[in-house]
């Protein structure tokens, strides 16, 4: 057997990862170097490393863990390089992808102080500035949002798991109890949630993980513009009332994921008052835009939700991971998650103002997320954040105006910050089921071409019979520049991919 150090090495004990305060301060001033001049040089790169994929797998090579380790001082610049040439930048001004921020470089630095004094958020005693910073944190985003700020809430890792919370104040709520000791199948009748069919997957997760499963959703229809149809919803709940099942939620989305389609949020709030359902409010990606003066009433409707689930590393250009679940009775939250166990004493007796944010949500050990988020509603303010956003909004809508004035583009839908678009040959108008085929062939073609190229990003919606192109301006580093330089990319690329492949795909099979 190995001896154990001597007992005068454990009194000046140098554990391999302590770090000095010189040598902290020489590596950490040398990565914050490091990704200013990263920061700075991204218009200036690709949006992605293209086509490089089993280059990227092969760089870390297959080396087994090190057996002695090795100083932070060269393995971080190294690291910070193998990620900024290998990586994907949802920061780039021309990233319009998907539902995902550029990142508020303040984050950054947020995210780095959080880790540098860890606090634990469960408890308050355990986090107590930290736990402060959060509840603030909820109350100026609950503000921002128009959502009454004495809500309770708190931040997650992001949108589905703050739907998920959502969900589950709602099942503990409208469904008793019971649930919670005996489970779902002490329900007398067989439980009923509504949402359209453009809602996220994230409630397929939640009623497969809590046990009310995929047939206790009702999938409501949306109109052509993916809005839920609410007198099919209403109808829906009226039959299965009549039928012995028990409807107990619906789900409105503000802004869908696909096209950024906002549902009725009024009529859904009047519908859920007058048969007693519990009201949630999907606003992953679209709620911040409540914040606009001139957003549109069905938007500002979310205001009436039992529960919203918000997005911060979405449209509050927080770094990921960050989600938040506001839900109007601040009380809901604790019944549907506490449980008091004995090696947890952190009695507040009847101080309510003090939070043990373990007892409001599924997490135990939970980390100091709202540090960012506070520090970028600080930065920004609630006029800065209104600017963003209606910045963003005007860009998408700009980008629509480019593409309707365009020859080979034809503007399909535009909502909030999302546009969608395709490319249609000039000589290809008609609309007989081969060419819309072809089209979306085309369209399918040219998303990849164009992941690939690095010069813009966007993905993919389905919209109608079509194949679009998705545009999502969530970005407060784009211009109106940017846009006018993604219609022409995919202009001058649309071009080249229809000549290369239409000869191919027009042309009847031989043989
Ligand atoms: C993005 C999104 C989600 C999921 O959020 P994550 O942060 O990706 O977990 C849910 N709903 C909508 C409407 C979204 O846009």
């Amino acid at each position: 057997m190995k001896k154990s150090n001597p007992a005068s090495a454990l009194d000046d004990r140098i554990a391999p990862l302590e770090m000095g305060a010189d040598e902290f301060r020489r590596v950490g001033h040398a990565l914050i170097d490091q990704i200013a001049t990263f920061l700075q040089s991204l218009p200036a790169r690709p949006v992605t490393p293209g086509d490089a994929r089993p280059i990227v797998r092969n760089r870390l090579g297959d080396r087994t863990l090190p057996q002695r380790g090795c100083p932070a001082e060269a393995l971080l610049p190294e690291t910070a390089e193998l990620l900024f040439d290998n990586s994907l930048f949802n920061g780039h001004p021309r990233f319009f992808g998907y539902i995902t921020s550029s990142a508020a470089p303040v984050g950054a630095l947020g995210e780095l102080l959080a880790a540098a004094v860890n606090p634990n958020v469960a408890a308050w005693a355990l986090s107590p500035m930290a736990s402060e910073i959060e509840k603030q944190t909820i109350q100026w985003i609950a503000e921002l949002l128009g959502y009454p700020h004495d809500c309770g809430g708190l931040l997650v890792s992001g949108g589905n798991m703050a739907n998920f919370v959502g969900f589950l104040a709602a099942r503990r709520s409208r469904l008793s109890n019971d649930v919670r000791q005996k489970g779902i199948q002490s329900l007398e009748k067989p439980p009923r949630l509504y949402t359209s069919k453009a809602t996220h997957t994230w409630v397929q997760k939640a009623v497969d993980m809590f046990g009310l499963g995929q047939d206790a959703v009702r999938w409501i229809e949306t109109n052509d513009r993916q809005q839920m149809n609410s007198t099919l919803l209403e109808q829906a709940i009226v039959n299965d009332l009549a039928n012995g099942a028990q409807p107990f939620m619906v789900v409105g989305t503000a802004g869908s994921v696909g096209v950024g389609a906002i549902d009725p949020l009024n009529e859904i709030a009047d519908i859920c008052q007058r048969h007693d359902l519990w009201f949630h409010v999907d606003g992953a990606y679209g709620a911040p835009a409540a914040a606009l003066p001139e957003a549109a009433d069905d938007l500002k409707a979310l205001s009436r939700a039992d529960s919203v689930a918000v997005d911060p590393h979405k449209w509050l250009y927080n770094p990921i991971e960050a989600g938040c679940t506001l839900v109007r009775d601040r009380r809901l939250l604790i019944d549907a998650f506490s449980f008091n166990p004995e090696y947890y004493s952190f009695d507040v007796g009847d101080d309510t103002e003090m939070i043990n944010y373990y007892e409001l949500g599924p997490q135990n050990t939970r980390g100091f997320r709202a540090l960012k988020v506070w520090l970028a509603l600080n930065v920004a303010g609630r006029d800065g954040y209104i600017r963003m956003i209606r910045d963003d909004i005007a860009l998408a809508r700009a980008l629509f105006d480019r593409v309707q004035q365009s020859t080979v583009l034809r503007a399909l839908t535009q909502s909030l910050s999302i546009t969608t678009f395709h490319f249609v040959p000039e000589d290809l108008s008609t609309e007989d089921a081969d060419t819309v085929r072809y089209l979306n062939e085309l369209n399918r073609e040219l998303m990849n071409r164009l992941q690939a190229g690095g010069e813009a990003y966007v993905s993919n919606a389905v919209v109608g019979n079509y194949y679009a192109l998705r545009c999502c301006v969530v970005n407060f580093r784009s211009t109106l520049h940017d846009m006018h330089l993604l219609a022409d990319i995919v202009e001058k690329l649309g071009r080249e991919v229809d000549k290369e492949i239409r000869p191919r795909a027009l042309q009847p099979a031989d043989g």
